[in-house]
């Protein structure tokens, strides 16, 4: 099986993917500048001491929310130097806000709580990279030409904004209502409110995008755009390169929709999630169990779980989040390695019927199942 590559990053400015390009970067600078405004200026009380309820809760979600952003302006290319790149800015970020006449502090607690940010980001970027080979990396790259197709328009950005605030304000209320229900360490509203704030922008917004990619990924089988730089040429053969940047176009570049019926998507998922939970229950009762037994018998030990302990509750609300993060990006990465597995088989075997397809021919990549006459993608010989 032949890998289909990536769109890179040389489209032309002036190409739909161009443009998307450039607005990630306009809005991962705008909230770069934002950020950094706010955590330096003198003497803002969030992040006062002491009593600020959402201290913690706010550099973590600042420090998660510009790592994903600079990871989709193509500025740092390789994922393995973006942990690297942002804890540097990070601890840079902390300790300026020592200069004096700022009259804020430089706190290990925040530059903590920066870091659980950054990893849980770091999780769902790696479990979101495209999974396997041939017709799964295709369709990989069909995702991303319907969403640098979007992404090319401003009005698409200013929809998931909004989009975003009000799942954010539907989410708040929620949050302090399900505090007050369930919670049972005391009132603590703002914390949840926050967390029900972010959980519903998120929410909100992943569904207003995925709305989105999914009418452009219906629009593109008759539009057909050119998956490098996803510039429309309606009056251009299906093969001939693309006019707008070059890059050689397939017949089998939007040939029916590839992908597999939701119930065999859920059965492939069942494994991973039932693994995830399990997880989740396994990692609390063993933290509950040693720090139970050997706080006692070790001094390092004691001082963790005195240190955790006296944290406010908002930083430990971030080290439960981060923990279920870590663990939900996990299961996610497995549900799309298992899904695009089963899908780069699909020319071998119908997707949708599971007709034994190696015997029938693909001209141009492309074919028609003799069993259920579903069309099919099949890359590489034959
Ligand atoms: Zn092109
Ligand atoms: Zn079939």
């Amino acid at each position: 099986m032949t890998a289909v590559p990536l769109p890179t990053l040389q489209v032309p400015r002036d190409s739909p993917a161009g443009r998307a390009l450039r607005n990630r970067r306009v809005v991962f600078v705008v909230v770069a500048i934002l950020a950094f405004a706010a955590t330096h200026w003198p003497k803002l009380e969030l992040a006062g001491t002491g009593g600020a309820p959402l201290d913690k809760l706010a550099h973590a979600l600042n420090f998660a929310v510009l790592t994903a952003l600079l990871w989709q302006t193509g500025w740092v290319r390789r994922l393995a130097i973006l942990p690297a790149v942002m804890v540097a800015w990070c601890s840079l970020d902390e300790l300026s806000q020592g200069i004096p006449g700022l009259r804020r502090t430089v706190d290990l607690d925040d530059w903590l709580a920066n870091l659980a940010g950054i990893a849980g980001s770091l999780a769902f970027i790696a479990a979101l990279r495209p999974a396997g080979q041939g017709i799964a990396a295709l369709a990989a790259t069909r995702r991303r030409c319907a969403l640098d197709s979007l992404l090319a328009h401003w009005t698409a950005w200013l929809n998931i904004a909004t989009a975003a605030a009000l799942g954010a304000a539907v989410g708040a209320p929620l949050g302090v209502l399900l505090d007050s229900w369930f919670v049972r360490k005391g009132p603590q509203p703002w914390q949840y409110g926050f967390v029900g704030a972010v959980l519903g922008a998120s929410v909100v917004a992943h569904a207003v995008l995925e709305a989105g990619i999914r009418s452009r990924l219906r629009r593109s089988h008759d539009d057909r755009p050119c998956l490098a730089c996803a510039a429309v040429a309606p009056d251009a053969a299906p093969d001939a390169p693309c006019r707008t940047c070059g890059a050689a176009r397939h017949a089998r570049d939007w040939f029916r929709p590839i992908g597999l019926p939701g119930s065999e998507e859920l059965r492939l998922c069942m494994m991973p999630v039932l693994l995830g939970m399990a997880a989740v229950i396994v990692f609390n009762f063993s933290a509950i169990a040693i720090l139970t037994t050997m706080r006692l018998r070790s001094e390092l030990i004691l001082r963790f779980d005195t240190w955790f302990t006296t944290l406010p509750p908002d930083a430990r609300i971030v080290a439960d989040a981060t923990g279920v993060a870590l663990i939900g990006a996990w299961t996610l990465s497995r549900c799309r390695v298992r899904i695009a597995a089963e899908v780069d088989r699909g020319g071998e075997r119908c997707l949708a019927c599971g007709f034994d397809l190696r015997a029938t021919a693909a001209g141009a990549g492309t074919g028609t199942c003799p069993e259920c006459g579903e069309q099919f993608v099949r890359i590489g010989p034959g």
